[in-house]
């Protein structure tokens, strides 16, 4: 009696012992764990939901990172399952991967146009503002417009480097066309002048001074075109006309017969120079100046077409060959 008794109590320890090991042994092998899915595809096991969410987090984070205003969802919210499995199966699983391809982006995205054509794409409105900025610093006349744009992917954006070339480009473009200067000196005395042939050329003494700040520029001879009674000088609009040589103004302000605003110097020895075109006077008759004295700025005034200096040498009041003094330089 006794000893069956302890048979039965015997058995039943070892029987409990054999189910406590079975028991442990699953418990440790397999994990109690929750089944994901998305829009009825399986993401993958995860220990809770909160072990999921940490993961999605991540997910968020990596697409933060590429554009920190991308908008980051997924199309349904995630329905869990609970079961046990193998401790290896999780280790085997892809969540990452599967979760990832679930997760939807959408991006904003800043296009620039310019006279309608598409640009530069940025995924920043300031860049595009700058660039619309820097567009209109060099262009006066260009139509920009940003246009704001939902994508679910990040493509074309322009980098600095490319913005900048193409920014380059688009200024290239639109530059204004380059006109052909001007034909310069159209002065086509209307008053009878004589060219001087007679043997007889003063000899006049003292200093002389290039009547033009731009120094030995000619655009046009002496008798270049039948009546051309002086020489063109280059100048250019608002530079300083100095007097040839020391002398008295005879005459400052508007020529009747094309020469706009004038000077004319009187040097002694029957020498008067001439200084036509002029944009602004700053001698007055009267006055005497020495060589080398500002005395006009020169411009385009009277019957020209282009700012320069038309200097004219007058002996006993004929007109001679201004290179004769102007040669000496
Ligand atoms: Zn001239």
């Amino acid at each position: 009696m006794l000893s069956t008794l302890r048979f039965v109590l015997f058995t039943v320890l070892s029987v409990g012992l054999l189910f406590t090991a079975v028991y442990v042994t699953i418990l440790n092998t397999y994990k109690p764990v929750v089944k994901a899915y998305i829009n009825g595809d399986f993401i993958g096991y995860f220990s809770d939901e909160q072990q999921f969410d940490e993961i999605y987090n991540d997910l968020v984070t990596e697409k933060k990172n590429i554009d920190e205003n991308v908008k980051v969802y997924l199309e349904s919210e995630p329905t869990f399952e609970a079961c046990y499995i193998r401790d290896s199966l999780l280790k085997q699983q892809n969540v990452y991967t599967n979760l990832r391809a679930e997760i939807k982006t959408e991006y904003t995205v800043y296009d620039l146009l310019v006279n309608g054509e598409q640009e530069m794409t940025f995924t920043a409105e300031d860049q595009a503002e700058d660039y619309v900025e820097k567009l209109k610093a060099e262009v006066s006349d260009i139509d920009t417009n940003i246009r704001l744009q939902k994508v679910s992917e990040l493509e074309n954006i322009t980098s600095t480097d490319r913005a900048d070339t193409i920014l380059a480009d688009i200024v290239d473009r639109n530059k204004p066309v380059e006109i052909p200067a001007a034909p310069v000196q159209t002065y086509q005395p209307s008053y009878p002048t004589t060219v001087y042939t007679g043997p007889v050329i003063p000899a006049v003494s003292g200093r002389m001074v290039w009547p033009s700040s731009v120094y030995g520029g000619v655009n046009c001879e002496y008798g270049e075109y039948f009546g051309h009674s002086g020489i063109d000088l280059t100048a250019h609009y608002g530079t300083p006309v100095y007097a040839f040589m020391d002398g008295t103004v005879v005459f400052s302000g508007w020529d009747p017969y094309g020469l706009g605003y004038c000077v004319k110097i009187d040097h002694g020895n029957g020498l008067v120079t001439f200084y036509g075109h002029n944009s602004s006077l700053l001698v007055s008759a009267g006055q005497y100046v020495s060589a080398g004295q500002q005395i006009a700025l020169s411009g385009s005034t009277g019957n020209s077409s282009g700012p320069h200096l038309h200097f004219e040498t007058r002996v006993n009041g004929v007109s001679v060959n201004p290179r004769i003094y102007l040669n000496q330089l």
